[in-house]
């Protein structure tokens, strides 16, 4: 059976290979499975700020109402609003139309529980299932679903984050923030949110433009130009960068210096940890060990999942863990809801600012810092799991080696810093992570570990 899921959901060129029969079919496919376990489901619809966000939500509305289940559309929302709102208002299920950060040509079909989680493996491939083999149940023509629209959903959401922070004492500060929604989703939620945080909010690409014409949208340093020059010239407290579908955040502080990902997940682990003395935290194994450093002070601990949201949530609900979250700004807080989300991370960090009185660089100054070097090594397709075995077993007496971890790919330990090689799943290639504390040591680490592979592979 071939794939339609990968780790974000369903992605792909618009009517190339996402077009309107295979959106209609995941509809189709999507709302048999439901009726398996619920008479009449519910369903939340929504959709990012792409220009065919109508043609594949109407598509995917059809598939649902045709097997009997009812479509509420909440519009042109951010992912972890839609989210929200179908944990908050109890549906079955919900349907996100976005592609995220990938550029304005592509566009997708994200799920997402009841509970407003990502779907599980499990449940992609019973959808799937039905969708390769086209059994379809088709209701009667009496039973077949409503349709409604309801516009609640923004301000369900940011009503709801407004309940989880200090409003009073983030008003206090008049906090100034330079804003970059990168004309995606977040433009109907971040400028309201900071508004009724009191802050002073200068908007760039703030109107939501399916063709991206303001920058790409996803939130890297080289995408940021604009948000990185302007925060120091106006002398704003901090800067915020979203990605398409605003459920990941990248902030830059009052010089203008980007902060990466790991950094912000970082100071916000911190900051939860300290408050809730400990707990359980969760990330993927390739996150940089500044976190681990950061959740260790304030006793917590940290359980390390394979790369993708969706399993770092699912790992997070659970263990009961109090935080987790990506090293590319996407940030989950278990208490509001289990999945990324920005709106969240920006009114979180905004309560830092407002508690410590700091500037946002001198509080990610105290963040330990490490060397992160990530590049690949080509290894045909079918080698791979014979290199890592290879390695495995000739690392294991190793004396620099004090920990082989295999949670995703192979992790190896040392002293001063690890390695991590994890098979691509679509390239003949280990994308390889590599952290020390010096740069010199972890470039060390890196062309060590190539020349090892390099040499199994000969054996191999
Ligand atoms: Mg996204």
């Amino acid at each position: 059976m071939t794939r339609l899921f990968g780790t974000n959901g369903i992605r792909g060129v618009v009517n190339q290979d996402m077009n309107s029969a295979l959106a209609l079919g995941i509809g189709q496919a999507w709302g048999t499975y439901l009726k398996k376990t619920v008479p009449r489901p519910k369903c939340a619809i929504g959709t990012d700020a792409r220009l065919s966000n109508h043609m594949l939500k109407s598509a995917v509305t059809a598939g649902f109402l045709s097997t009997g289940c009812d479509v509420v559309d909440v519009g042109l929302v951010p992912t972890p609003t839609l989210q929200y709102t179908i944990k908050e208002k109890r549906f079955d299920a919900g349907v996100i139309i976005t592609a995220s950060h990938n550029p304005p040509q592509f566009n997708g079909i994200k799920g997402t529980a009841h509970d407003g989680t990502e779907l599980t493996k499990d449940v992609e491939e019973a959808i799937e299932h039905i969708y390769f083999s086209e059994q379809f149940a088709l209701s009667d023509w009496d039973q077949v679903g409503n349709y409604s629209t309801w516009d609640g959903a923004i301000e369900l959401y940011i009503e709801g984050i407004l309940s989880m922070v200090d409003v009073a004492s983030i008003k206090k500060q008049r906090f100034h923030v330079v804003l970059d929604c990168g004309n995606g989703a977040g433009c109907l939620v971040a400028p309201v949110l900071l508004k009724k945080l009191g802050c002073v909010v200068t908007e760039l690409n703030c109107e939501p433009d399916g063709t991206f014409p303001g920058r790409h949208s996803e939130p890297l340093p080289e995408n940021l130009t604009l948000l990185i020059e302007k925060v120091p010239e106006i002398h704003a407290s901090f800067g915020v960068g979203l990605d398409g579908d605003a459920d990941r955040a990248i902030f830059v502080d009052e010089n203008g210096s980007y902060i990466w990902g790991d950094k912000s997940l970082s100071l916000v682990g911190k900051y939860i940890t300290r408050k809730t003395k400990g707990g359980i935290t969760v990330t993927p194994v390739t996150t940089s060990t500044c976190f681990e450093d950061v959740v260790h002070q304030n006793n917590g601990s940290i359980i390390y999942t394979k790369v993708g949201s969706p399993i770092v949530a699912g790992v997070m609900k659970q263990n009961h863990a109090v935080f987790g979250g990506e090293e590319n700004g996407g940030l989950i807080f278990p208490a509001f809801q289990y999945c990324r989300d920005s709106a969240m991370s920006l009114a979180t960090l905004l309560e830092i600012l407002a508690r410590e009185k700091r500037p946002l660089s001198e509080l990610i100054s105290e963040i330990p810092s490490y060397e992160m070097l990530k590049t690949k090594i080509v290894c045909p397709n079918e080698k791979k799991e014979r290199i890592m075995n290879l390695l495995a077993e000739e690392m294991r007496n190793h004396h620099d080696i004090i920990d082989i971890d295999r949670t995703d790919g192979l992790k190896l330990y040392m002293t001063d810093g690890w390695v991590l090689m994890r098979p691509s799943g679509t390239e003949p290639i280990f994308r390889v992570y590599v952290e020390a504390k010096e740069k010199n040591k972890a470039e060390q680490i890196a062309t060590f570990y190539k020349h090892l592979v390099e040499a199994l592979m000969q054996r191999a």
